[in-house]
């Protein structure tokens, strides 16, 4: 991995922060050696890709007792409402950002993707991030690897997500650190 220090996609960020996109980028390094994705199958929902990893990079950074992981949740919906409120109507429910193409755009689609992931992390073990991706490596559709890795339909799931972005928002942005 190449850390390009003076680029002001670093520079830009505080301690924490990049501590967060060291794990956020070393989580797709396992993602590629267990084939979730750059094999030969579809990749699966790419939320999930860049959730998981940004949410895994929280989680790292929560593990290491520096910033809760609620506190990053709050952060995420900020971002995530803020922008809805200055770029009506915002960025597209988690359906409509399943291609690599659809979540090329502008706007706080990472933090988006890490709330998807977080909300099903509360019923779930960061270790059923991997039997998705091990389902998906496998060759299984995005649906099935999913429902079995989850206990939800994706339907289901895209339907209830609204609500859990609607929770209350902080008024600061306490993890820009
Ligand atoms: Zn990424």
């Amino acid at each position: 991995m190449t850390i390009c220090v003076a680029n002001q996609g670093w520079t830009v960020h505080g301690p924490v922060t990049r501590r967060k996109i060291i794990i956020h980028e070393v989580f797709h390094l396992l993602q590629f050696e267990q084939r979730w994705i750059g094999g030969p199958q579809p990749a699966g929902l790419h939320w999930m890709i860049e959730g998981a990893a940004e949410y895994l990079g929280w989680l790292g950074i929560a593990n290491q007792g520096v910033v809760p992981i609620s506190t990053a949740r709050g952060c995420m919906l900020k971002e995530v409402t803020d922008f809805a409120t200055n770029q009506p109507p915002g960025l597209p429910d988690l359906n409509l950002l399943e291609t690599a193409q659809s979540f090329s755009r502008p706007g706080p689609v990472y933090p988006l993707a890490m709330l998807g992931v977080q909300q099903l992390m509360n019923s779930s073990s960061a270790d059923a991030l991997l039997t998705y991706g091990a389902a998906i490596a496998a060759g299984n559709t995005a649906e099935s690897a999913f429902q079995n890795a989850f206990g939800t339909s994706l339907p289901a799931f895209y339907q209830q997500f609204p609500t859990w972005k609607a929770l209350p928002v902080p008024a600061t942005y306490e993890c820009r650190l």
